[in-house]
């Protein structure tokens, strides 16, 4: 089994040959700092509006490198944090629901524009089931469905599947019940990102790769080999930002790791069933979430060692021993017809989270600097979105997406060193004795040890 050597994504693929590097100082109408689909999706709606604008994008290692070619491969619409915070936003509970709707619409976006530039990135929209394997995951199921109500689906996007109707679908073994959305598509990530990187190459991006900034301030972003000079920096750096000056408490580099088994075989498939490809994730404080591949394959994923101290990254991707049978332990209790297959491949990358669990997309118009990102695990689709709202910010034009309550969005910095570190520790330890005590019992209540990791945490549900 490989381990790291950034994705099985990526492996499958083929690491592409590098693009130049930045060759010395430059100008710009834009500079974007970071390769992921943030910043490339910022530079291909920023080129596509206006194809006069000079665009420059830096990435420190290669395009999609970062948590972008790494991912679940969730397009996923759903929302990167919490409504009750967003709604404190001036549009309140109406700026959340277009926000929501946006995340839906951006699916479809997606979408039309792998079809518009031929990128083939195995998609496919068919929709998301989250699965109770115990009373209390099931109550959670439950309350959700009540939320999404509340917060404006009048029109029953969401569902409940009781067992049966699940076991039509996809059979999960110790499923209780699922919700199921239709907001939802799967994708291979390392071809939507390597795809996308190509189009904005076509349209004109200078993308500039193994050109690490190592400082952004008003008006200039500097690496080692020369600075780009732009009235526009924008940072796209996501999991990654804690190692620029002045930003290391901005956003937790939250871990997350994958497996991806060797392809099943038709009997295997046969009785997982898994024919329309929904994305699959339980209802666990420390969840899981999988997919199908278009190879033929089960890839999923969870949190794994879930920060490193002092903000740390991996290694390109490489995961512990300890994880993968982890891992390995939650494919066979839920596909025990999996295990046969055996693994192929394992890795990780990190995700941004910031204090208060809530994305921001923002720009500021006195210096010209601007960043996206703290989707917390939610971003191909999100980062798509915020691509399109930082264009319109950087060519001041109002829009539907410029008011979106995640717009100037502020989070409270995270603690320093060793509190955070015992703080994300202590947190997943709470979530997975109290996932091991849901499992273990028939009452549909939280666990009080989730319900107080919630309270440390500041996620609000
Ligand atoms: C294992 C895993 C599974 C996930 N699953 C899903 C999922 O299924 N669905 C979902 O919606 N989200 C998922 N996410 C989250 C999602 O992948 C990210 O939110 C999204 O890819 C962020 O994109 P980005 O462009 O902002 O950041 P990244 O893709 O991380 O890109 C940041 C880029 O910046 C570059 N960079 C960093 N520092 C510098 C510097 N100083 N100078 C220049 N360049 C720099 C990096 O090399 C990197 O290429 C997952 C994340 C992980 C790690």
């Amino acid at each position: 089994m490989r381990n790291g050597e950034v994705s099985y994504w990526w492996q499958a693929r083929g690491i592409p040959p590098r693009r130049p590097s930045l060759p010395g100082s430059t100008e710009a109408d834009v500079c974007i700092v970071g390769a992921g689909y943030t910043g490339l999706w910022t530079a291909y709606y920023l080129k596509r509006a206006d194809p006069a604008l000079r665009v420059v994008v830096l990435e420190a290692s290669f395009a999609g490198y970062g948590a972008s070619g790494r991912n679940g491969g969730w397009v996923t619409a759903e929302l990167p944090g919490s409504r009750a915070r967003y709604a404190r936003h001036q549009e309140g509970r109406q700026g959340v629901r277009e926000l929501e709707r946006q995340l839906r619409d951006t699916v479809d976006e997606v979408a039309r524009v792998c079809a518009a530039e031929g990128i083939d990135a195995g998609l496919v929209k068919g929709g998301t089931l989250t699965v109770a394997t115990s009373a209390a995951q099931d109550a959670r199921l439950r309350h959700r469905l009540e939320q999404e109500r509340a917060w404006g689906d009048d029109a029953g996007i969401v569902r409940y599947l009781e067992k049966t109707e699940l076991d039509g679908r996809l059979r999960v073994t110790g499923a209780v019940g699922a919700l199921y959305s239709p907001s939802c598509a799967r994708v291979q990530p390392a071809d939507l990102v390597a795809g996308l990187a190509e189009a904005v190459d076509r349209a004109g991006v200078r993308l500039y790769e193994t050109t690490p900034v190592t400082s952004i301030s008003a008006g200039r972003a500097r690496t080692a080999a020369g600075d780009v000079r732009a009235p526009y920096i924008v940072r796209c750096t996501e999991g990654y930002t804690a190692d620029i000056p002045g930003q290391h408490r901005t956003l937790l580099p939250m871990n997350s790791s994958m497996i991806v088994t060797r392809p099943l075989g038709d009997e295997a498939w046969k009785s997982i069933g898994w024919d329309r490809f929904e994305t699959l994730s339980d209802e666990a404080h420390a969840y899981m979430y999988a997919q199908r591949t278009a190879d033929g394959r089960i890839a999923l994923g969870g949190r794994g060692v879930p920060y490193r101290f002092g903000s740390g990254v991996d290694h390109d991707g490489a995961i512990p021993p300890s994880t993968v049978a982890q891992l390995g332990r939650i494919l066979r209790r839920m596909f025990p017809a999996a295990t046969e297959a055996g693994l192929e491949h394992a890795w990780c990358g990190v995700l941004g989270v910031p204090r208060d669990w809530c994305a921001t997309v923002t720009l500021d118009p006195q210096t010209g600097l601007g960043w996206a990102g703290g989707y917390t695990g939610q971003g191909v689709a999100a980062s798509n979105l915020a691509g399109r709202t930082l264009a319109d910010l950087v060519r001041h034009v109002p829009s539907r997406l410029t008011t979106l309550p995640w717009v100037g969005h502020r989070s409270p910095r995270w603690e320093p060193e060793p509190a955070r570190w015992a703080g994300v520790h202590g947190l997943y330890a709470l979530y997975r004795t109290a996932d091991r005590l849901e499992s273990a019992r028939r009452s549909p209540r939280t666990s009080a040890l989730a319900r107080l990791g919630d309270l440390i945490s500041g996620i609000s549900r």
